[in-house]
């Protein structure tokens, strides 16, 4: 993966709601392994541990799926421009944002104007 210092709004805000996603089922895994015994003794059989790790963990789970369904509505709404670096069309999330692809910063200035008003 190229080092570049602007990632696209869409692609960061996917990658949290994948991280989240990845935590939420880690912790609900962590308060079943512990209620069952696999990771010592001192939190075997306890249901409230067990009940507030999966809380959590499906409450995670939740909110990456909104953060999913914001970032394909988002993705679906924004305005398409033309990458001048890679040539590849990305979507723009505000006035400034960064290429999807190969992370080229990009402003949406009077000669890149948007088809769809924003
Ligand atoms: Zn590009």
């Amino acid at each position: 993966m190229k080092k570049t210092d602007h990632i696209s709004k869409i692609k960061r805000l996917r990658t949290w709601a994948n991280w989240n996603m990845a935590i939420g089922i880690v912790v609900m895994y962590l308060g079943y392994a512990f209620f069952a015994g696999y990771l010592g003794s001192f939190l075997e059989r306890s249901y409230i541990f067990m009940t507030v790790m999966l809380i959590l963990g499906f409450v995670m789970m939740m909110i990456s799926t909104v953060l999913f369904m914001i970032s394909g509505m988002v993705s679906t709404t924004s305005p398409q421009v033309e990458c001048p670096r890679c040539g590849k069309t990305t979507k723009m999330l505000g006035k400034e944002d960064a290429c999807m692809f190969c992370g080229q910063p990009l402003t949406l200035s009077d000669e890149e104007q948007p088809k769809q008003q924003a």
